[in-house]
């Protein structure tokens, strides 16, 4: 493996060519997607909006980053159409999650495929309860992500190694950028600690426990039903033994009946959105942030 220098934030020289670098990639997040690359330039195919807020910082200046799941489909179901098909077939590499979640992308044919579970770090991943499978939604913690920078760069570079410098350049700027950003969301959110939500779609553990807000249950998908006697029995009863105060939404998830239930047993609701791609929503910093808001908007 190629050694990449990412001992971030020590020594003056250091801080000066990464505030350069976070200029450089400033302004290529500006102008998206990556369109800073030129004519000609590489291109990878990313299976969902959050990989691509990953991917873009990293390769800007260099390489272009497609995204196959359109806003509003769910990460889990998704059919994949001719256009992914040839997006798929252009691209250096076809980027995903994991077989768990966006599986889907062994339908498309690449010349290269990269897993971004082999590039997380082992003891940074959390399991479901009970099941004890390893939970996918992995992206909406800033630590994880930093974490699974070396990997990443390593792996891009050996598919691109013209990009390899600005690959790691990139990359020590990111690094910076997520640890900022992670302290100033812990600061935020500061006031929710130990205070309890409900999940409906189980996808947002990561971000809840990086900033000390439980999650009291999951009530699986409603799919666009009434909720059930025992839907509104189940959070009512966790409501008063957990203290919940919040249910978590997302914009995947119909609203009707997510409405109901928290009418029902008297909590809020919180808009959460793991995957963005949407304007407000399209940066790694701007989905977290807007998650950021809609939990502290929604708190008592
Ligand atoms: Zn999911």
């Amino acid at each position: 493996m190629r050694l990449f220098n990412l001992a971030f934030g020590t020594g003056r020289g250091r801080r000066v060519a990464a505030a350069l670098a976070l200029l450089l990639v400033a302004g290529g997040a500006g102008c998206r997607p990556a369109s800073d690359a030129g004519p000609g330039a590489p291109l990878f195919a990313v299976t969902i909006p959050p990989l691509g807020a990953f991917l873009r910082p990293i390769v800007a200046g260099r390489a272009e980053v497609v995204v196959l799941l359109p806003a509003g489909a769910s990460e889990h179901t998704y059919e994949v159409k001719p256009n992914d098909a040839r997006a798929a077939a252009r691209a250096v590499a076809l980027v995903y999650v994991d077989e768990s979640l966006d599986g889907w992308a062994s339908r498309l044919d690449a010349r290269a495929r990269l897993r971004l579970a082999d590039f997380l770090s082992p003891d940074s991943l959390r399991h479901y309860e009970g099941s004890g499978a390893f939970d996918p939604h992995v992206w909406l913690d800033p630590a994880v992500m930093r974490a699974a920078l070396l990997r990443t760069i390593a792996a891009l570079s050996k598919l691109d190694p013209a990009g390899a410098e600005i690959y790691r350049r990139n990359g020590e700027a990111f690094s910076i950028e997520l640890t900022r950003l992670d302290e100033e969301l812990a600061q935020q959110l500061a006031p929710l600690r130990g205070r309890a939500v409900v999940q409906f779609h189980p996808s947002l553990f990561y971000f809840l426990e990086r900033y000390g807000i439980r999650t009291a249950g999951v009530i699986e998908n409603i799919a666009g039903q009434d909720p059930s006697p025992k839907q509104i029995k189940m959070l009512a009863d966790l409501v008063r033994a957990e203290k919940v105060e919040v249910i978590v939404t997302e914009p995947q998830l119909s609203d009707a009946p997510v409405r109901a239930l928290a009418e029902a047993a008297g909590v809020r609701i919180a808009h959460m959105d793991p995957l963005g791609g949407v304007p407000g929503r399209e940066t790694y910093a701007e989905l977290l942030r807007y998650n950021a808001d809609a939990l502290l908007k929604a708190f008592p």
